[in-house]
Order: structure tokens, then C-alpha cells, then sequence
């Protein structure tokens, strides 16, 4: 059962929160960053309202899972995970929203034990979806259309360690053929200016140092409010406190040569790119429907590396999309061989119903795709350690995070380079200066030793 009811809202200042004083929640999030960030966001909601975090081990009153459908094992993971919560806190109240809900919300709904399935417009006022916490017979679905998902929830919110991820945009129009986001997040839409630079001045008054600027199309940023991408980071520049921004993802074809020759000079914009390219064969871009060829996205790529040689870019890269033949993928690997990049994220293509990718006929095996992947990590380790081992010897400064309990302190340079140092808890967060030397036992990382705080900090 799924009702549209994009009306329906339950006024925050007309809920009676009483009933929610001493409950507590769990919230299980799968797939984003952005995900993370908003269920972060509702939980700093549900926790103004009186009901806290439940405890490892206790038996919550509420369940939260926000899902993910990038891939069909996505949609299966959160399944998995809905299943695992309602064993884990039997009775609880169980809310599941997210990419997968908005898709899919009687599917969601008939799952046993689920209570409320909210989409992508829904999801900012799910404690007005709680009621009385009464468990309902059947799980009952309240999601949008995806042309009246049009409403931008900001999110800023603090990582599990040092860093801070700040929500800037939302929804895409792009539709490529392979991908669902424009269904499950809606069309593009974003916060203005003002209001994201009084979220990082927020993030600031908080500790944070480090913000990763985080969207599903962020270079589309400022659509929906007459701004540009340029504007807000001009912007966040000024924020006094925060020391470093990092994009996490922008379109080739978005990514300006006035922002990366901003970022060369600015005074907080790390040298790290994060660029999807999907296919380096342009016969295949063009059936993904990209915006761009293989020539714009090299001359982005010369363009940073000409001004930042020392730049690290990551690269998204799809493989065993529909109509990907054996000689189209060699020419997209020989492609990113020649490319001065510095690691690639490889992701499978999965198929997803309602595309336009499934009207391709030529289908690739999951052999082929599981072949083709591993050559492409190969590919990526082997451009990483290269990258790694050039700052082998250099001094450079780190942002220090807090290390999981046993291992060692680590953080990340300006370049994100990973460094390993013995250093003790009073450093957490803190700017330091290190010498850089060899690799880590597992290649992980580089050693180094710390010679002082940085003159930023
Ligand atoms: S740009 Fe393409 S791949 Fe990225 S979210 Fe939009 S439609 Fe999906």
C-alpha cells in the first residue's frame, strides 16, 4: 500500500513530545555521505524532542533506518538490515526512509514489523510520523511523486571522527541512463548561501576544523536560489575556524577552471578532487547519457595538475554498464592508465529498474564485470602507492583524528595522504607539522613523525 499524501504534515509545535520523554532510538543508515549527514540530522531532531540514543546492547523504542538503492544489493542490504533491527529491539517502532523507501514504499511497507515507510519529502518531518509510538498492523507508506519532491532539508553533521559533513545541494536533473537518484532524491535544489555559511559557522563554533562539502550534484548548486557552486565557495573561505574544505564530488563538465584556480589559492580549499568520470571510452559516455567526453575531462584533469601538481584526484568509474563491449573497455582502461590521477573508485554497474540503460541490448557478464573491476583497482593501487611515495621525505601538515581504540593516530595532509604517527590524545583535531617517511606495515598509510604544531593552528 502506498498513500500520497504530500499534504500531510504535522505542524512541530503541535506535537505533544511528552510521550517521547525517556524513549529511546537506534538508526542504522546505509549507502552516502549524504545519508549519514541526514540521519544525523534527525537524530539531533528526535533528540530535542526527548528521546536519546540508545545504548550498545539496549532494546530501543524506536528504530531509524535510512536506506540506500544505488545497487540491487543495496536494496537487499536494507532488507537485511530492517529484518536485523526488528529481531534486535522486538516491539520498537520501526520509521525506514531513504533513496530505497522513495523507490519502493510498499515494498518497504509489507516488510514485517515496519511501522512507517516515509520518501525523500517525507523524511525531514519524520517525528511528525511517530504518533503515539503505537506499533501500526501493517506498515503503511507516505512518500511524494518524485516532480513534488522540491523541498531542500539542510544537514551539517559531525563524522564519526574529526570531520564534519555539510549538506550543500540536493537531487539531480541529469538523468543518466543508468542511474535512479533523480527518482529517489527529486529534482536539484539547494540552501542559500547565507543559510550553508551559517551551518559551517556552526560546524566552527563546534570543534569542526574540517568540512567535506557534500551533495548529490553539488556543481548544479544554486539552481534553485540564483547562486553559483563559485559563490558558496568564496564564501565558506571566509568562514573564520575552518581550516579546510573538501569537495567530495563534482561533475567534470561543473568543475570550472575559475574554482580550480580558486581553489590553487584559496586559503582553506584542500588540492583534492573528487571527479566521476564512469567510462573512459566516449561511445560508452554517450550511451550513459554523460555530459561530457573524454577530451573535456583530461583538460580538467591537466588543467588542476598544471597549477597543483601535487592535487589528489579520485575518480568514479563504472564498469559493465550495458553496451560496454570488450574493445570499448580497453580503450576506457588505456584512457585512465594516461590519466594523472591518483586513485579510482570502481563500482560495478548493477541494473535498476525503471532506467534507460535496460533498453541497451548488449549485456556484460558478472564475470567480465568482476574481471574488469580488478583491473581497475590494480590500476588504482598502483597509481596511489606511486602518488604516496612521492611525498616520501617531504614535511607537510596533518589534521590529526581521533584513532579507533588500539590503533595508531593517524590523519590526513592537506592532499589527503594518510599518515601514521605515535602522538597521544591531546592532539586530536589539532593541525600538525610531519616529516614524512616510508609506508605502513599494509601499505595503508605513510609514517610519519611529528616536528611541531603547525603555524596555522
Ligand atoms: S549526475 Fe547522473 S549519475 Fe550523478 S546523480 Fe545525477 S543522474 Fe545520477
Amino acid at each position: 500500500m502506498c498513500n500520497f499524501v504530500p499534504e500531510y504534515k504535522v505542524k512541530k509545535d503541535m506535537i505533544d513530545t511528552t510521550i517521547f520523554q525517556d524513549k529511546t532510538a537506534v538508526y542504522y543508515t546505509l549507502g552516502c555521505k549524504l545519508n549519514f549527514s541526514e540521519t544525523s540530522t534527525i537524530g539531533k531532531i528526535l533528540q530535542e524532542a526527548g528521546i536519546r540514543t540508545a545504548r550498545k546492547g539496549e532494546k530501543a523504542d524506536i528504530c531509524v533506518v535510512n536506506t540506500c538503492s544505488v545497487t540491487e544489493v543495496a536494496d537487499k542490504k536494507c532488507r537485511q538490515a530492517i529484518h536485523r533491527l526488528v529481531k534486535q529491539h522486538p516491539g520498537a517502532f520501526v520509521v525506514v526512509t531513504g533513496c530505497y523507501a522513495q523507490l519502493k514504499p510498499g515494498q518497504v511497507a509489507d516488510i514485517e514489523g515496519v511501522d512507517v515507510v516515509l520518501g525523500a519529502e517525507q523524511k525531514k518531518d519524520l517525528l511528525s510520523y511517530l504518533g503515539d509510538l503505537e506499533k501500526h498492523q501493517k506498515g503503511e507508506a507516505f512518500s511524494s511523486p518524485t516532480k513534488d519532491i522540491r523541498t531542500f532539508a539542510p544537514s551539517c553533521s559531525r563524522g564519526d571522527r574529526t570531520r564534519f559533513f555539510l549538506k550543500v545541494q540536493d537531487g539531480c536533473d541529469y538523468f543518466c541512463s543508468y542511474c535512479t537518484i533523480p527518482f529517489a532524491r527529486g529534482r536539484s535544489r539547494n540552501g542559500t548561501v547565507a543559510d550553508i555559511v551559517a551551518q559551517a559557522e556552526q560546524a566552527a563554533s563546534e570543534g569542526g576544523r574540517e568540512i567535506v562539502i557534500t551533495g548529490v550534484n553539488i556543481g548544479d548548486f544554486g539552481k534553485s536560489t540564483g547562486e553559483t557552486f563559485f559563490d558558496l565557495v568564496k564564501a565558506l573561505d571566509r568562514v573564520e575556524g575552518i581550516k579546510r574544505y573538501r569537495i567530495s564530488s563534482i561533475e567534470p563538465n561543473l568543475l570550472t577552471d575559475e574554482i580550480i584556480e580558486y581553489v590553487s589559492h584559496s586559503r582553506s580549499f584542500m588540492p583534492h578532487f573528487h571527479i566521476p568520470l564512469q567510462s573512459g571510452c566516449d561511445e560508452v559516455l554517450k550511451l550513459m547519457r554523460r555530459r561530457y567526453d573524454t577530451e573535456l575531462f583530461a583538460s580538467k584533469i591537466r588543467k588542476i595538475k598544471e597549477i597543483m601538481p601535487d592535487a589528489f584526484i579520485g575518480v568514479d568509474v563504472i564498469v559493465g554498464t550495458r553496451g560496454e563491449t570488450d574493445e570499448y573497455f580497453e580503450s576506457a582502461y588505456d584512457f585512465i592508465n594516461g590519466l594523472d590521477v591518483t586513485q579510482l573508485h570502481v563500482f560495478s554497474y548493477s541494473e535498476r529498474p525503471g532506467t534507460q540503460a535496460l533498453k541497451i541490448d548488449y549485456v556484460v557478464t558478472p564475470e567480465k564485470k568482476h574481471e574488469r573491476s580488478q583491473r581497475l583497482l590494480a590500476l588504482s593501487e598502483e597509481k596511489t602507492r606511486a602518488f604516496y611515495a612521492k611525498h616520501i621525505g617531504q614535511t607537510m601538515e596533518v589534521l590529526l583524528e581521533k584513532p579507533k581504540p588500539g590503533a595508531m593516530m593517524h590523519g590526513f595532509t592537506k592532499n589527503y595522504i594518510r599518515v601514521e604517527v605515535d602522538g597521544d590524545h591531546s592532539l586530536d583535531n589539532k593541525l600538525v607539522q610531519v616529516k614524512l617517511g616510508d609506508f605502513n606495515e599494509d601499505s595503508t598509510a605513510l609514517r610519519g613523525i611529528i616536528l611541531g604544531m603547525s603555524d596555522n593552528e
